[in-house]
């Protein structure tokens, strides 16, 4: 039996307060595109959740819709009745019935919840006048009233009921774009998608910077960044990729000899390069990848002496968290398989071989100093920056008028 209804839950804590307005218009945006897709879906606020009436839509529609929207505590697939007791346990019994199992007995318990408080029974008469109901007419249930197996929620409103068994978690977090916007430092690696994809959870709206070092790293290197930001933009709709030339200056600063800082070195040119379009973008802060201790350019110094590259904060949402952890969210966020494919990393591509692990600012500052024309090979990356606008499932679209 298809539900006709799914009640979305936006996160308790997130309502309170003045931004409830905000984050729930936010939400409400998101669920455009299914309306766009099936336009009878009807959408309507109510005291803190929304209901969404399926009309034709396809329940896994509009769950796969739902769970790409951050900020929502749960969302339930419901059948809404009306306020008369012999619809509520109709549906009610129907439901049962499709979850009673051959093999045996199963457990339940109905829990009613009365928000219309002038309904004539109240939560308790509901929960016996219901389930004495469905004990009457089938076979396979038994009440368990401390560990069901099923829980049938009877949910009575001013004007109609619900009745569902499935309360599935949202995805949690803030929706996204309420937290202001975020600067993404997008390498083909494992970990900075999964950093965008946290960073998106909390609120942030993100758009997306990756250095290249083209023709020493391929045209496929850049395809797969490209693929990665897909599948970020099937969270955002669309998301904008920056694609900084930086052969030059990785040259340069190869050049200078410090073999041991030069990890250090280019990750501080892509910061001030990525601050650089952050300001133009509005973007108040730098996202990345790194997590503590993975590589020389990961303690605790080597971050230190990248970050003050940059004024504005540097965020590292995967900072606390290990390898075994991040593949895991890079597989529910469907970035793993596209990740693990081979490719070349600017970086990766002039690895020195015993790079630093406790670098000095002052060291690193004086090498940075010898290099001559440095800031204008900066200033020219920036200048020199090609931005696309990628949407979900679809191929990119060349932007040039963006700086
Ligand atoms: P990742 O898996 O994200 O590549 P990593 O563990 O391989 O990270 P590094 O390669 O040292 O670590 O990169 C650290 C962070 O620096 C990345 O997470 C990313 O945010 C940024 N970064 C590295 N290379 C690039 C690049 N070519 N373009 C944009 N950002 C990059
Ligand atoms: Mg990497």
């Amino acid at each position: 039996m298809n539900p006709n209804t799914v009640i979305v839950r936006l996160g308790e804590l997130t309502l309170k307060g003045r931004n409830r307005h905000r984050f729930e218009k936010r939400v409400l945006q998101q669920l455009q595109p299914l309306r766009e897709q099936y336009p009878n879906t009807g959408i309507s606020l109510e005291f803190g959740r929304i209901h969404i009436d399926l009309q034709e839509t396809p329940y896994e529609a509009a769950a796969e819709v739902l769970d790409k929207i951050f900020g929502l505590a749960s969302y339930s697939p419901a059948h809404r009745v009306s306020l008369e007791l012999e619809d509520i346990r109709e549906k009610a019994l129907e439901l049962m019935r499709e979850l009673e199992s051959p093999e045996g007995k199963r457990t339940f318990k109905v829990a009613a919840k009365r928000s219309n408080k002038k309904y004539p029974h109240d939560s308790m008469a509901l929960m016996q006048l219901v389930g004495g109901h469905i004990l009457r007419h089938t076979q396979g249930w038994l009440v368990d009233v401390h560990h069901p197996e099923v829980t049938l929620w009877v949910d009575i409103r001013d004007k109609e009921a619900f009745v569902f068994t499935d309360i599935v978690p949202g995805s949690g977090g803030y929706p996204l774009g309420t937290n202001g916007k975020g600067m993404l430092l997008l390498s083909g690696g494992i970990d900075s998608p999964v950093a965008g994809w946290l960073s998106m959870r909390m609120g942030l709206e993100i758009e997306a910077v990756h250095f290249h070092s083209y023709p020493y790293t391929s045209e496929r290197a850049k395809r797969k960044v490209e693929d990665l930001a897909r599948e970020l933009a099937r969270y955002s709709g669309t998301l904008k990729l920056h694609m900084v030339p930086f052969t030059d200056i990785q040259v340069k600063l190869k050049e200078q000899g410090r073999e041991n800082l030069l990890v250090i070195c280019m990750k501080r040119a892509m910061l001030r390069i990525a601050e650089q379009l952050a300001e133009r973008r509005s973007a108040k802060a730098l996202i990345t990848g790194e997590s503590l201790g993975q590589v020389a350019s990961q303690t605790l110094a080597s971050l230190d002496v990248i970050g003050r590259a940059a004024q504005i904060p540097v965020l590292r949402p995967l900072i606390t968290m290990d390898k075994g952890e991040i593949v895991k969210v890079s597989e529910k966020i469907g970035t793993f398989p596209i990740s693990i494919q081979p490719y070349e990393d600017c970086c990766t591509l002039f690895l020195p071989k015993s790079p630093s692990t406790n670098p000095s600012i002052r060291t690193v500052e004086k090498v940075e100093a010898m290099i001559p024309g440095l800031d204008e090979l900066i200033r020219l990356a920036v200048e020199g920056t090609e931005t696309q606008v990628i949407e979900a499932g679809q191929s990119a679209r060349e932007l040039d008028e963006l700086f």
